[in-house]
């Protein structure tokens, strides 16, 4: 593919789920300058998936390089705001049935050395605080619903994402998209058409009509109609790792307070979901089918949610977990579901999403617009994938929940990474993670505070010598970092308050 011509510079995006859309507007942004003109197709009778309503960070910079200002896609799309993820009994070791997985930010830097030393004392046995909440400014300003937006003038910017309704943003993104001159075409794709070196010509819609293109994103969901179906791209499944292959959705009613935070709580065959919009809660079970049935996990989440009435709907869902082997083939890229999903713990797939798209801009790019700089394109998302799977395998396998068969055999499976093992090795040996993490040049998927949130926040530890006391992080520098924090959270606006954006 090389598109110098510039009468023949067109893109041809295939679906208008939350992927298609976010496609279509950054590749709108970063290609209409080289004269690209951009199609998107999307069937009216297909669908979108309509769940994936937390993110990343990340998000942020998407709004920022398209100039939307939160007060504008926010309240369109019933969006909170999220200081990280609280995971509830994921672990059975006293203390630490709960842990906050924070976004790390500049204030953290003042506490974060002594979380770290103290991880290191309590691996070696010590009597030291190594739970990560009391550490992380945005762990407090989520238990107190306060919202990562300072007061008044800003004087520290901290780390945040978001949650929204994914139908919303959807229409919200196709609204700003087609005002920017993106063609949208309602219509089916019923065949591709290909060139003679086997790239894709056209694709062929319901209504006979052929549209032509020299690049196609393929941001069909699941069936992955171009990459996997057409151009027979292999898929590298995940399922050997995570067991998880289906989820129910369920809103309920807001509560009095809106959390700035998502709650990920395990149950007996996988985990719920609870994230706060301004309209309603998103709820939902990630469980695995060969553990429990369909039937069984919606009841388990009705008894948990207090929604017995069966008229409340329940949305069942199947997932394909894992990814494929060439994200860009020939001259097709996939984004989205469509490339592939790695489950929804950390809710990391529009991130993915982000990450391809300008990925994908800076190769295509750098190669004048032609597939030089695609085998190494490739190279670098199949070791992103695998390194946020390795991360999220590591809650299931370092679980300690007993009572059922699902938890042991997520915790006993030895499928498991080189890396991760290595990871975990360490960290039971009592060897230094920042160092593995930047050995294994990992340190841009999940950075070494992280995973020690994780294994600290589980409770891997040894058994202490109760009577030995470290001298680290003593009580009295606690005492001072539980200052330092609060007064810190004193200076963020309540989360309620902050979500009122026309009077702020
Ligand atoms: C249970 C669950 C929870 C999730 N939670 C999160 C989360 O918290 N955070 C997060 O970032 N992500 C999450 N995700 C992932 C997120 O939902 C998706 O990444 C996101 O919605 C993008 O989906 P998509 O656009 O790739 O696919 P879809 O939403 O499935 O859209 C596919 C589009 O393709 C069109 N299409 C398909 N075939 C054809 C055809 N033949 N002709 C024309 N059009 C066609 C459809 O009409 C539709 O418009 C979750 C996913 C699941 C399953």
């Amino acid at each position: 593919m090389t598109v110098n011509n510039p009468n023949t510079k067109k893109i041809v995006i295939l679906g208008g789920g939350t992927a298609g859309w976010m496609a279509a507007n950054l590749l709108h942004h970063y290609l209409a300058q080289y004269g690209f003109t951009i199609s998107l197709i999307e069937s009216p009778d297909i669908p979108t998936v309509g769940v994936g309503e937390g993110s990343t960070p990340q998000l942020r910079q998407f709004f920022k390089t398209l100039g939307i200002a939160e007060q504008d896609w926010m309240p369109a799309c019933n969006a909170t705001y999220k200081n990280g993820i609280s995971f509830v009994n994921w672990s059975e070791k006293p203390g630490f049935d709960e842990y906050f997985h924070a976004f790390p930010s500049a204030p953290d830097r003042q506490t974060a050395a002594g979380f770290l030393q103290n991880c290191m004392s309590r691996r070696r046995g010590f009597n030291v605080d190594a739970h990560p909440n009391r550490y992380f400014l945005s762990a407090t300003l989520a238990q107190q619903a306060l919202s990562p937006k300072p007061k008044g003038q800003a004087t520290v910017a901290i780390n945040y994402a978001y949650h929204f309704d994914s139908v919303l943003l959807g229409k919200y993104l196709a609204k700003i998209a087609i005002n920017s001159g993106v063609n949208y075409i309602q219509a089916r794709c019923d065949k591709c058409h290909n060139h003679a070196n086997g790239e894709i010509k056209s694709v062929e819609l319901h209504t006979g009509e052929q549209i032509e293109g020299q690049l196609f994103i393929d941001c069909s969901g699941f069936r992955s109609v171009l990459l996997q179906q057409h151009l027979a791209v292999k898929f590298n499944s995940y399922q050997d790792s995570l067991f998880n292959d289906s989820a129910i959705a369920m809103p309920s009613n807001s509560e009095h307070v809106i959390q700035s935070q998502t709650l990920s709580t395990a149950l007996s065959n996988g985990w719920a979901w609870k994230i706060p919009l301004t309209n309603r809660i998103g709820n939902g079970y990630v469980y695995s089918s060969q553990f429990i049935s369909a039937d069984e996990a919606e009841q388990e989440l009705r008894t948990k949610l207090g929604l017995l009435d069966h008229a409340d709907s329940a949305k069942h869902l199947s997932m394909k977990i894992g990814r494929v082997q060439q994200h860009w083939a020939k001259n097709c890229l996939a984004v989205g579901l469509s490339q592939g999903f790695i489950e929804p713990l950390e809710a990391t797939a529009l991130h993915l999403v982000q990450e391809t798209i300008e990925s994908f801009v800076s190769a295509f790019s750098a190669g004048r617009f032609t597939q030089q700089h695609q085998q190494q394109f490739n190279q670098r998302l199949n070791a992103r994938f695998d390194g946020i799977r390795d991360y999220i395998v590591c809650h299931y396998k370092i679980n300690s929940r007993d009572g059922n068969e699902y938890w042991r055999a997520n915790r006993h499976n030895s499928n498991i990474s080189d890396s991760l093992q290595n990871i975990l090795q360490c960290w039971d040996q009592g060897g230094d993670i920042t160092t593995e993490i930047n050995r294994q040049q990992i340190a841009g998927y999940y950075p070494a505070v992280s995973w020690h949130c994780l294994l600290a926040g589980y409770g891997r530890f040894p058994e202490m010598h109760t009577a030995q006391r470290q001298t680290t992080t003593t009580d009295d520098n606690l005492q001072l970092i539980d200052g330092f924090i609060q007064e810190c959270a004193n200076n963020f606006q309540p989360h309620a308050s902050a979500l009122k954006f026309g009077s702020n």
